[in-house]
């Protein structure tokens, strides 16, 4: 079925960046999921030609970053995953703005913003992802968010376009942006800072990054927070509250540091990570009526 798709790939891009039934744990920080039929890591210019690629041959496609906020089903992903890699990692600071392909690291783009004492990006220093699942999830951390550093987005769009969004179009909210439902790709972003103290800057840096080994349990793959923040509650304080610190299915495990987080603790498959989602879901909205939604995407056959 792949054969006649995977020759033309093969004329059209670098053929290391072309992986046959990859396993998905080496892409997700979760390290769970199964294999995908392809993945594909295109630089900025041949992304749009793998797309144009699928669709002829009427195979879904699956945009990836790092896979911080993925959990991959143990039967893997049908299709094709396209991810972006530091292919797409052009980067430039520019006075007080900087504009990164979305393959660039979060982290990379704090080290060159603080290395130009360039300050308002520290929040996201810690955060495991790239620059385009972070425009995706509007990610945040410690009271800061994508939302107040963006000036503008360049996306694909399902025609093969590319477009220029500004802030206002993207639609940010907590964890949301139009991104997914309008299925665009986002290929670079824009992000606009202010003059600060390079001194000052890493030491907030060092700071936040203290505080994340401190209070979350870094020391096993996980997806970070597992659930959305509901409204006038925190998920981590519910979680703990309903009994459930330690709580394991299988290999998978509320975190004993940090109940917001599940974490694989030994050799956890996706089914016992989802099937511990449900119980914790489950005991929360009996206990306190509150429901649970997950902050983590899933995808593939589980
Ligand atoms: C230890 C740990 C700590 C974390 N801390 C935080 C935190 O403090 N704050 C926070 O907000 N998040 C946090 N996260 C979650 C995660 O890092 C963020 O959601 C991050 O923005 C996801 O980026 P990614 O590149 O890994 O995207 P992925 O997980 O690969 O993808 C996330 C979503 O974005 C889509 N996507 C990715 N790239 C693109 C693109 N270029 N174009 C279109 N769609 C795309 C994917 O299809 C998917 O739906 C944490 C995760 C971990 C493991």
């Amino acid at each position: 079925m792949y054969n006649e798709f995977l020759n033309e790939l093969k004329e059209k891009i670098d053929n290391s960046w072309i992986h046959v039934n990859e396993p998905m744990k080496q892409h997700t920080t979760f390290r769970v999921g199964g294999p995908a039929d392809v993945l594909v890591t295109p630089d900025t210019e041949s992304l749009p030609e793998v797309i144009a690629l699928c669709k002829r041959h009427s195979l879904p496609y699956h945009i990836i970053g790092n896979g911080s906020n993925l959990l991959v089903g143990d039967k893997g992903i049908r299709g094709v995953v396209i991810a972006v890699t530091n292919l797409m990692g052009d980067i430039l600071c520019d006075g007080e703005s900087i504009t990164a392909g979305a393959g660039c690291t979060l982290g990379q783009i704090a080290v060159l913003a603080a290395g130009n004492g360039l300050a308002g990006f520290e929040f996201a220093a810690g955060i495991p992802g790239t620059l385009g699942g972070a425009v995706v999830m509007n990610a945040g951390a410690y009271g800061g968010e994508m939302k107040e550093v963006i000036t503008s987005v360049l996306v694909l769009d399902t025609d093969g376009n590319q477009k220029e969004l500004s802030v206002e179009e993207l639609d940010l909210g907590y964890r949301h942006s139009c991104i997914l439902e309008k299925g665009y790709v986002v290929l670079k972003a824009k992000l606009k800072l202010c003059r600060g103290d390079v001194g000052e800057i890493r030491t907030k840096m060092a700071e936040l990054r203290e505080q994340r080994v401190t209070k979350q349990p870094l020391e096993y793959p996980s997806a970070g927070s597992t659930f959305k923040r509901p409204e006038g509650y925190f998920a981590g304080k519910l979680i703990m509250e309903a009994g459930l610190r330690g709580y394991q299915v299988g290999g998978a495990q509320v975190a004993e540091k940090h109940c917001g987080f599940v974490i694989n603790k030994d050799h956890a498959t996706a089914a016992d990570i989802l099937q511990l989602m449900q119980d914790v879901s489950d005991k929360v909205e009996a206990q306190f009526g509150v429901k649970l939604e997950p902050e983590v995407k899933m995808i593939g056959e589980f």
